[in-house]
């Protein structure tokens, strides 16, 4: 923290490549193990290795393993180990830094309990880090330390610089108030403190600049419950209504460092008053403990060592005042509050709330290293969120600028901060990899060196003089005895006493002496013009010398001063450059925040909705699975029950079969039976009649052989070759067969080419069939059961006789009817003409006989060709039919 030009520390003016940086120095220290802990569980190793071993209670881990962990450090303190040593190691650059204008960070970390207050403070006789860096700094700084009040903090974290006799009036000032509370150095020391800063071991900074002056400012904060305190700030007591303490708030000044607003600074000349601040409030803090309920351990600490210097002028005299030379530098001393997680402190109500608010700021202070040492590492920009709690918010300079920081991690070996202790660790590990611009050296004011010494020297030599000649003289008498001294070299004048009035000898005597005396008189004064003419004919002449000189040299300064202007107008154009350059990479790296935290978004939900995509995906795959499945079972399903279907058809089928195989043998018998006259097609009611006659009828043997040539018997019909090969073939009788042989009975109404109507529709004869062809086209196909229709035609009244039979297959492959039943169907014509039923036949017959022929025979195939149970004509039935393979 720096005057309003001092140097700033947060960013450092080199290219960010050229920065030189330093990792956070990490030191451990293990404590001696308490009397009344038995078991130790941190060893240290090596100079630079601790470790950790689990309890007995702790020994089996979820995975059975019995573990031990390591930790490396830049270097760690045994139990044995001084304060001094400490001190030398961990300290003592700190303070040299501080010296050399440098800031500073020293933190102690740790469970409650581990010795980080007796690190820091350290006890009776027995001093810490702290009363060790103060006595280091008077022991440097302790004669060139400017007097009280030269140096003046502000209240913008700024430093000035006043002569010292303004100093001396402000400090009559002060010291006539009536509330003075300055502390005094030739004051007694507190007996209560005493032995901490009786430090044996002095040591001190070797190289001090000699040619300034220094002043040390001390504070102390304290951060409780993320609100901070100032325990150096002097409140009235009121015994009857305490005030309580107002806490503070955080600001940044003009070079973004950070600083407690309106937080006392008191300026301390030696060790012991500075100790005598610290030790005040100590006492405040231990006061507001006991009143507030608070528990000590719960808070930070923060002493803070500003060290304002600045150099003296030319002559080594005075302080120079010109306020761009004044350094500022800071060393922070952090006593930080227990490490411990909460519950482990069994808190309740405020002080868990408390302990919460602690807890988080040491995890803001870990978050911080954290990101801090993610960006280190990977290059990443992510903003460090120092402002989530004060303490972090007031450090964030050390991190973010330049600057030393070191952190003492304190370890107690007992076995009940094991856990705690290995939280620990691994925080003060992962510090280490964070680096810190290493702070750059301040610029030398140019000025000779060693000017105070010189300025000394010269003021001891002259008073040693004067004191030689019995004390200081002035200038004039100095001249007097000169003209003495050479008055002293004349002849002394003679007795000029007159006893007698006659003495004429006394008179011309000292006549004589006098004109000697004027005439010598005479003679020096000549001398003397002419010494001083030639003196002032020299003076001339090195004068005219002087000026041409000075001519020459105010023509080179003039020179000089141009090329400094010019440069000065280029610093200040770079300057400027800079400044733009890092306000655009602010912006920049604002941007370069916002679009990752953009792309962040956008690659969360791209992630979101491919996941999205392949669920759906997957439950697409899923449903067109269970489809399938589901087509496939249906199709098997259905398959299954339309065998079984077709099974029970069959079946059916075969016992009508059976049936009607027997019904065809009493038709056969029927039909073959001969008759004496002219036959008559009977009815159905004949058949009835004749039911019995029937069944006892001769067989139609004889009957057929007289037609032997021509349709022998059904065997001879298949013989024929118009005849399809395959067409009813087995032992049954086909439909046809059965009819042509009724019809070539009688002739009147036969015709000697018939056929059997499924060897027809197999032949596909064009001209005989063409009712049949054209159906068969339009998808027509065998059914299982046929009717046959004959017809008898009279006057006025049509009479079809139909034979309705069933059809099925055989086992060779062919089809056989099994007539079941004879239907006669009536129709009366209003016309009295004869109806012809296939009347789209494109060829009429050319006589009653062949239309009749033709017409039965169609109306045969027509018939045979209908499906088994249908209502319906078969002319609707051919249409209505879907197409099927042929038997
Ligand atoms: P913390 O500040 O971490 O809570 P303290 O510094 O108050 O712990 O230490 C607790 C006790 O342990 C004190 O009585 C202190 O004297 C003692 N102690 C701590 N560290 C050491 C040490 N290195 N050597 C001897 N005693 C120690
Ligand atoms: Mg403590």
């Amino acid at each position: 923290m720096r005057a309003a030009r001092a140097r700033t520390p947060r960013r450092p003016k080199a290219a960010p490549g050229n920065v030189l940086k330093d990792p956070v120095g990490v030191y451990c220290r293990v404590r001696p193990l308490g009397e009344q802990d038995a078991e130790r569980c941190v060893e240290v190793v090596s100079d630079t290795t601790v470790q950790l071993h689990p309890p007995d209670g702790y020994r089996v881990f979820r995975n059975g393993e019995y573990k031990e962990t390591q930790y490396t450090f830049k270097e760690v303190f045994g139990t044995l180990v001084t304060q001094k040593q400490l001190f030398d190691v961990v300290a003592k650059p700190l303070v040299e830094d501080l010296i050399r204008g440098k800031n500073g960070l020293l933190f102690t970390y740790g469970v409650t309990g581990s010795g980080k207050t007796h690190t820091m403070t350290g006890s009776p006789g027995d001093g810490g880090l702290l009363p060790r860096c103060l006595d280091m700094i008077f022991n440097s700084i302790g004669p060139f330390q400017a007097k009280r009040f030269v140096f003046k903090l502000d209240d913008k974290n700024g430093v000035d610089v006043q002569c010292e006799v303004d100093a001396l009036l402000e400090r009559q000032r002060r010291e006539a108030m009536p509330v003075q509370k300055t502390p005094c150095g030739k004051r007694q020391i507190d007996p209560e403190f005493a032995d901490m800063i009786n430090v044996q071991d002095h040591c001190k900074v070797e190289e001090v600049d000699e040619d300034s002056v220094y002043s040390v400012f001390v504070s102390y904060i304290e951060i409780y419950n993320n609100y901070i305190y100032d325990l150096l700030e002097e409140i009235p007591y009121d015994p009857i209504k305490p005030k309580p303490p107002q806490s503070r708030v955080l600001r940044e000044d003009q070079n973004r460092n950070m600083y407690v607003i309106g937080c006392t600074e008191v300026e301390v000349k030696s060790t012991d008053e500075a100790f005598e601040v610290f030790w005040r409030g100590q006492k405040r803090r231990r006061i507001a403990n006991t009143q507030l309920n608070r528990e000590s351990s719960r808070s930070h600490s923060v002493f803070m060592i500003k060290l304002a210097q600045a150099p003296l002028d030319a002559d080594g005299d005075n302080v120079l005042q010109e306020k761009e030379q004044i350094t500022l530098s800071q060393l922070s001393l952090v006593d930080l509050a227990g490490s411990e997680r909460t519950n482990r402190t069994k808190a309740e109500g405020s002080r868990l709330r408390e302990a919460g608010n602690i807890n988080q700021s040491l995890m803001t202070l870990r978050t911080c290293i954290e990101v801090l040492r993610e960006n280190q590492m990977y290059g990443t920009y992510k903003m460090v969120p120092y402002r989530d709690s004060k303490l972090t918010h007031l450090f964030k300079n050390y991190f973010d600028g330049e600057g030393k920081v070191r952190m003492i991690v304190c370890v107690n070996p007992k076995a009940e901060d094991y856990e705690e202790s290995l939280q620990v660790m691994r925080f003060a590990e992962m510090t280490q990899e964070v680096e810190v611009a290493r702070p750059v050296d301040k610029p030398l004011c140019g000025l000779t060196p060693g000017r105070r010494f010189k300025n000394q020297a010269f003021k001891d030599e002259l008073s040693r003089k004067l004191e030689a000649r019995g004390g200081p003289v002035i200038g004039e008498t100095e001249d007097q005895s000169v003209t003495e001294m050479f008055l002293q070299n004349f002849p002394p004048l003679p007795s000029c006493e007159l006893l007698d009035i006659n003495d004429d000898q006394t008179l011309p005597r000292l006549i004589d002496a006098l004109e000697k005396r004027h005439r010598a008189r005479q003679m020096l004064s000549e001398e003397f013009a002419k010494n001083a003419l030639a003196f002032k004919s020299m003076l001339q002449e090195f004068d005219t010398k002087m000026v041409s000189k000075e001519n020459f040299a105010q023509g080179k300064l003039a020179e000089k001063e141009k090329a400094i202007a010019g440069q000065k107008m280029e610093i200040e154009r770079l300057e400027k450059k800079n400044k733009t350059l890092e306000y655009k990479i602010d912006i920049l790296e604002k941007t370069a925040t916002i679009y990752e935290e953009e792309k962040r978004t956008l690659q969360q939900e791209l992630e979101s909705k491919s996941q999205k995509l392949q669920r759906q995906a997957s439950d697409k795959r899923r449903l067109e699975a269970r489809l399938q499945g589901m087509v496939v079972e249906t199709t098997s399903k259905w398959e299954k029950e339309c065998e079984r279907r077709v099974a029970a058809k069959q079946l059916e089928m075969q016992n009508k079969l059976w049936v009607k195989d027997e019904k065809l043998k009493q038709l056969k018998a029927i039909v073959t039976e001969p008759k004496p006259e002219k036959p008559e097609r009977p009815s159905r009611e004949k058949d009835r009649e004749k039911g019995l006659q029937r069944s006892v009828s001769p067989s139609p043997v004889p009957l057929s052989s007289n037609y032997g040539t021509q349709v022998p018997n059904s065997l001879q019909l298949m013989s024929q070759p118009q005849m399809h090969r395959r067409s009813n073939s087995c032992s049954s009788i086909s439909v046809a067969s059965c009819v042509s042989e009724w019809e070539q009975k009688f002739p009147s109404h036969s015709k000697p080419t018939s056929v059997t109507p499924n060897a027809r529709i197999r032949q596909q004869e064009p001209e005989q069939n063409r009712n049949c062809v054209s159906d068969r086209r339009r998808g027509m196909y065998w059914t299982g059961v046929t009717e046959v229709p004959s017809r008898r035609n009279q006057i006025d009244v049509e009479e079809d006789q139909c034979c309705r039979g069933d059809v099925f297959k055989t086992r060779g492959g062919g089809q056989a009817v099994q007539f079941t039943d004879i239907e006669t169907l009536k129709q009366e014509s209003p016309t009295g003409r004869k109806r012809r039923s296939s009347q789209s036949s494109p060829n009429p017959p050319e006589d009653g006989a062949e239309s009749e022929w033709t017409d039965v025979e169609t109306r045969c195939s027509v018939a045979v060709e209908m499906r088994a149970g249908s209502n319906l004509g078969p002319g609707y039935q051919h249409h209505a039919q879907p197409k099927r393979r042929k038997p």
